[in-house]
């Protein structure tokens, strides 16, 4: 090596030293690409320098930076395809560096720069690479012709190899540093939209999240139940543009049919990706509207990103980022983590619905449970598919054994119910049918009314028993009284017609006889409407009972001596009084209950024969039973005559009248002292009837 030569290799290796030094200090991939242009250019003693590297699809060549050249003939050359016969096309596919010595070579060896940038001489372009993969190249430029020798060849591949392994460190970690940052926004936005089930809330917070880190514009849009675009969210991080985006909106609302954007997006549950909004995509937007055209070159919309909200199968919104003022253009990852983004918060919304449904459904369940009406749901073949616990105590059927089942099968006599009862389409009014439906020997009156939906029907039962036994009471009623009061009138007032006629000459014996059967039968005409008034009072719990020692067998005697007075002469009466223990009752009510034993006991011996009341003393109670051997009363009636207006059949009865209230106030009556009434009897062969009575302490 000459003295020379010895001085300019230790320069170049000093000036290699320096670009090290920089490069070492550089973090940022800007601050590498500045230290290789700006020093390895001068340690190259080029005149100008450019870094290419192979863009994210591997199709082309990107610029990442240049310097020394002229602006505006570098703005044609930002990216070219990787196939171009270009130097740094070349280079990146080969990895083979190219040393040009002058312009006219250059142009032979690439025709295609022939007529570009003259003004250049020698060309050097060598390939960045780590770990043997080409990534990109570095191109330099000269001022003069240069027959580049070995030395010179070596030091551009040592620039070469210093500049890639300080870009290749410094994309590394930016590119961790992004994912980094992609991972904790996701984090950030998974607790947000995990926060709450009140998922517009959420979107909203998520809206406002995402910008300016992944948007300058973030808009969410929900699906509505008819498939209108709802604009959930808008953000931006200035207020005052979030307003104007809003009157934007009313402006100009959402077209359904739009062939871009939202409504596309819905439509179709596809993403769109535009890493660069094409013009014409705007311009097929915008139409003919210059005033809109004003306010999308305003917004300065450069790149956008559009992707479904979708949860299982269903399209439930949109999200929406864009790139305007500040933001840089969209990259794959970009768009990856909007997909995934808009997959949570699809999740999030679903779920949210989900949980709320089931709060509405379980809310329903609830309701219905406690609802004192039954309810019933058939699907469509009439099977019960709701079965409330008001449904299962009027049919006596459990839910467990009614769901699922044909209800014809759970239910006898469902048939005839759902022919009697009409069904009514969902809002209109229906008018309850009611009938008996029997359960348990009982018979329970039920008023029906049915719904019939697309899916199925519904049935709403209301227990009327009582209403309805309330209803028979009344008609009972009307019954007995224009019966029972119109005899005795109708006898009185044929007796006074009698008595007034001046035609017909009676004698004093049937004069007295046509009197005393007014009195009798006006007796029987007060006698019935005191029963009517004191059932009334015992109805309305206006009874009042003073309750005193006594003696029953006193008040047995005084019963059995008025008797005696008007006692047919086939009847004995007689008293067994057995020890006569003390009791505590309302001794006006005891003679009342006995008078009316003992009367009925006369009544229904029509045959004559003896009527007797005898007590008897047991532990804590005395019995006073009213025995006579008259008609008696059939088992199945037995319960049934102590019902209000309930008399047996006329037949039974052998046309004796009466206003079916005797036995009910009786029972009435001796409930109220804290007694029980009971008959035993047999057929043809007479009736005991028992007044049991607590015994004086
Ligand atoms: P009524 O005014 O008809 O006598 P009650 O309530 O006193 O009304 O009795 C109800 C029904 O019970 C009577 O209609 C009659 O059929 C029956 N009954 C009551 N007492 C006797 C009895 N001692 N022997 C037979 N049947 C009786």
């Amino acid at each position: 090596m000459s003295p020379v030569e010895g001085i300019e290799a230790a320069d170049r290796a000093r000036r290699l030293q320096r670009v090290a030094e920089r490069l070492a200090e550089a973090v940022t991939p800007e601050e590498v690409l500045d230290a290789v242009l700006s020093e390895g250019v001068r340690a190259a003693e080029a005149r100008a320098g450019a870094i290419g590297v192979l863009s994210a699809d591997g199709k082309s060549v990107e610029l990442l930076a240049q310097q020394g050249y002229d602006p505006a003939v570098m703005t044609g050359w930002a990216s070219f395809p990787l196939d171009a016969d270009l130097p740094m096309s070349q280079v990146v596919r080969t990895g083979a560096a190219l040393f040009i010595p002058s312009l006219r070579e250059r142009n032979e060896l690439f025709p295609a720069l022939a007529h570009q940038g003259q003004e250049g001489h020698a060309v050097v372009v060598v390939p960045l690479a780590v770990a043997g993969r080409v990534f990109g190249a570095m191109s330099l430029s000269f001022d003069d012709d240069i027959d580049f020798g070995l030395e010179r060849r070596e030091m551009k591949m040592t620039l070469a190899r210093q500049a890639a392994q300080a870009l290749a460190r410094s994309r590394l970690l930016e590119a961790e540093q992004a994912l980094r940052k992609r991972m904790t926004f996701l984090a950030e936005a998974s607790d947000l939209l995990a926060s709450s089930l009140d998922y517009n809330r959420t979107l909203r917070q998520l809206a406002r999240l995402s910008v300016p880190g992944l948007a300058d514009w973030c808009a969410i849009d929900i699906l509505g139940p008819n498939g209108e675009i709802e604009r959930l969210a808008v953000a931006h991080q200035d207020p005052e543009k979030v307003r104007w985006a809003r009157e934007l909106q009313e402006r100009y609302p959402p077209d359904p049919k739009a062939p871009h954007g939202v409504a596309q997006v819905l439509r179709s549950g596809e993403p769109e990706f535009f890493s660069q909004i094409p013009p014409e995509v705007l311009d097929e937007s915008i139409g003919d509207d210059q005033e809109l055209r004003r306010i999308v070159d305003e917004l300065g919309l450069r790149a956008s990103i559009c992707v479904p909200l979708k949860a299982r199968g269903r399209i439930l919104g949109a999200l929406t980022l864009i790139a305007a003022e500040t933001h840089p253009l969209y990259t794959q990852a970009d768009f990856e983590l909007a997909t995934e983004l808009a997959h949570r918060a699809a999740v999030a919304v679903d779920n949210a619905r989900l949980f709320r449904e089931a709060e509405r459904g379980a809310n329903a369940a609830l309701a219905l449970a406690y609802v004192a009406d039954g309810v019933v749901l058939l699907d469509r073949e009439g099977r019960v598919r709701h079965w409330n616990g008001a449904a299962a105590a009027i049919t006596g059927v459990d839910e467990e054994d009614a769901l699922g089942r044909p209800v014809r099968e759970v239910v006898s006599g469902w048939d005839t119910l759902a022919a009697l009862v009409p069904l009514v389409p969902p809002g209109s009014a229906p008018r309850p049918v009611t009938l008996p439906l029997a359960h348990a020997g009982r018979e329970r009156w039920v008023a029906v009314t049915g719904v019939g939906f697309g899916q199925g029907t519904v049935y709403a039962l209301q227990d009327v028993t009582e209403e309805h036994a309330l209803e028979k009471t009344r008609s009972d009623f009307v019954a007995t009284a224009s019966h029972e009061l119109r005899t005795p009138l109708a006898a009185v007032y044929g007796a006074v017609r009698t008595l007034r006629r001046g035609d017909v000459e009676l004698s004093e014996d049937d004069r007295t006889l046509f009197l005393e059967m007014i009195e009798s039968e006006a007796t029987r005409l007060a006698t019935i409407i005191d029963q009517i008034l004191l059932t009334g009072q015992l109805d309305a719990g206006a009874v009042e009972i003073d309750a005193t020692e006594c003696d029953p067998a006193e008040i047995a005697a005084s019963v059995i001596d008025s008797a005696a007075m008007h006692v047919p002469e086939d009847i004995s009466l007689a008293l067994d009084p057995d020890g006569s223990p003390r009791i505590v009752c309302d001794e006006n009510k005891l003679r009342q209950v006995l008078v009316n034993l003992v009367d009925n006991a006369i009544k229904y011996s029509p045959g004559g024969g003896r009527v007797e009341i005898r007590l008897r003393r047991e532990t804590s109670h005395c019995l006073i039973e009213v025995v006579d051997d008259g008609l008696g009363i059939p088992m199945d009636e037995r319960n049934r005559i102590f019902e209000k207006f309930y008399r047996l059949d006329p037949q039974q009865t052998k046309g004796v009248g009466g206003s079916g209230l005797g036995l009910y106030i009786c029972r009435e009556l001796v409930e109220r002292m804290n007694g029980q009434l009971t008959v035993a009897s047999q057929p043809g062969r007479g009736s005991t009837f028992t007044v049991e009575l607590p015994l004086r302490r």
